[in-house]
């Protein structure tokens, strides 16, 4: 196992506090980390800064031929990957090895396309005897912090629009799940120039925090809650640092009354617990129409009460645990209180899952009005609340009624109907008669406190761009 950070050309352990990583699944730790000094972090940096005079000098094509050697690599080593990220994160190995791995490897290459066909204004002489013309920049050092969720997929999300775009990385990953990020180091350094991806270790408020405040770094890009987001903002106001946020979501589904129940009912059971629901664009908030809503909750009890998870063989399992103690804990503390108020009734789940490891079980939290937290506020496991509407107005005014502003979804038979609703959404994304589904050429990101900023996509090397105007005088 690869536990040594990668700064400029050298490995080497950090010489702080260490930190447990657990298997989620055992509650057991798999090792202890120690994190980034602050002259280890300085030495990230520097080495980052350095390697920009000439990554940035790359063109698109040099570039893309680096990425598509990523993208080799880890296909050849995606059961190491997939082995590395279950254990860590306690997901399915199959989940890791049939459903992250490809698209974790299509990112790479995507993005290796992308940069050479970039599109823009044409140049011209817009003034008489002087020719403008468009370019699109690297924009320096850019400290990229990622969460637990997906580690792996974070990283690919982070580094291959900005080495992409030529600048230099300096890489944070969770203090809850490194370990891929480590393995990937050591596969980065085999392929890039020294210094182009440097790979750090500490947790948020020590290492997290030296990163986002560091003089040197001109971007950061981050994953993770939106408390989280809004100190990256402070930070960033001090130096005027460019900021790419990726934080929380809570998606509303709105289920009317010609939808294919059938279909919504595995559609949730699927897109609302994926990853334990330990995502931001989980299918969480369901609002159904009274005409089908009775049928619609027991169907959806009975197919959730069906998802397979804690089993002794992982590849029968759906579902893993969730990341950690703190996080379960948190996870039934939404639940507990939902329950506590006379209208809502838990229908399935609302438990803890045996004596080991970070299990709940999967919840659907049915009778939940507008006002109630489990509607309001993100719970990022296992469990879906559903809504009650008799007019499909409030239907969508409650869909927009939230903080948050990442991913939602409409079901109905009815075309029109349904991309009338899509227009009325104010979420970064809208799908209709599906929900989750990503693709490497569409964007992803949110709007209102989700945060701004595409991951996937050219928006995300534009992201990781700057646009410039050059003009000459040649009259
Ligand atoms: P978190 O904000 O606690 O941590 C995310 C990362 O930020 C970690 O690497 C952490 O070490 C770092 N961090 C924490 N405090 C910091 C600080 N003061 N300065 C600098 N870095 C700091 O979030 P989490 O618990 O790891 O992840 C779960 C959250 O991420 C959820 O709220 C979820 O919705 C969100 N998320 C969003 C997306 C998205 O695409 N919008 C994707 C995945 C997760």
């Amino acid at each position: 196992m690869d536990t040594q950070m990668l700064i400029g050309s050298r490995f080497e352990a950090g010489t702080e506090t260490e930190e447990r990583v657990l298997n989620p699944k055992t509650g057991e730790a798999v090792l202890s980390l120690p994190e980034a000094s602050l002259g280890q972090i300085d030495a990230a940096v520097d080495a980052a800064e350095k390697a920009f005079k000439s990554w940035s000098q790359t063109t698109p094509s040099q570039r893309s031929a680096y990425l598509l050697k990523i993208a080799d690599a880890i296909e050849r080593d995606a059961q190491g990957f997939a082995a590395l990220e279950a254990l860590n994160c306690g997901k399915p190995i199959n989940a890791v090895l049939n459903d992250e791995i490809p698209a974790i490897v299509d990112c790479y290459r995507f993005f290796a396309g992308a940069v050479r066909n970039l599109h823009g204004p044409v140049a011209g002489e817009y003034l008489p005897g002087h020719t403008s013309m468009i370019r699109r920049d690297p924009i320096g050092i850019v400290g990229s912090i990622a969460p637990w969720n997906y580690p792996l997929m974070m990283m690919a999300w982070k580094l291959a629009p900005a080495i992409a775009g030529g600048n230099t990385v300096v890489f944070k990953p969770s203090e809850q799940t490194p370990l891929t990020a480590l393995k990937m180091a050591k596969l980065l350094a085999d392929i890039l120039p020294e210094g182009v991806v440097n790979v750090i270790l500490g947790r948020g408020e020590s290492v997290g925090n030296a990163l986002i405040n560091h003089l040197k770094i001109s971007m950061v890009s981050i994953t993770g809650d939106v408390a989280t987001g809004k100190k990256v903002l402070q930070a960033a106001a001090k130096t005027v640092k460019r900021t790419h946020l990726e934080l929380g979501g809570k998606a509303p589904v709105i289920v009317f009354d010609d939808a294919d129940i059938d279909a919504v009912v595995s559609g949730i059971r699927t897109f609302g617990y994926y990853n334990a629901g330990q995502d931001c664009t989980a299918a969480c908030r369901i609002y159904a129409d009274a005409k089908v809503y009775d049928n619609f909750v027991a169907d959806l009890t009975s197919a959730v009460s069906s998802i397979k998870f804690n089993l002794a063989d992982d590849t029968e399992n759906e579902i893993g645990p969730l990341i950690s103690k703190r996080q379960r804990d948190r996870v039934e503390s939404f639940v507990t209180r939902a329950a506590e108020h006379k209208h809502m009734e838990v229908t399935t789940g609302g438990k803890i899952s045996g004596e080991r490891g970070f299990f709940y079980a999967p919840t659907v939290v049915a009778g939940a009005t507008q006002d109630d937290e489990i509607v309001r506020r993100e719970v990022f496991g296992p469990v879906v609340s559903v809504t009650r509407f008799t007019n499909p107005d409030d239907a969508v005014a409650w869909a927009n009624d939230s903080d948050y502003g990442l991913a939602s979804s409409v079901w109905t038979k009815d075309i029109s109907r349904g991309m009338q609703t899509a227009a009325r959404l104010q979420y970064g994304c809208t799908w209709i008669n599906t929900h989750f589904m990503l693709v490497n050429e569409m964007p992803h990101g949110g709007m209102k406190q989700s945060g701004y900023g595409k991951d996937m996509s050219v928006y995300a090397i534009e992201d990781y761009t700057a646009v410039r105007h050059v003009m000459i005088n040649h009259g």
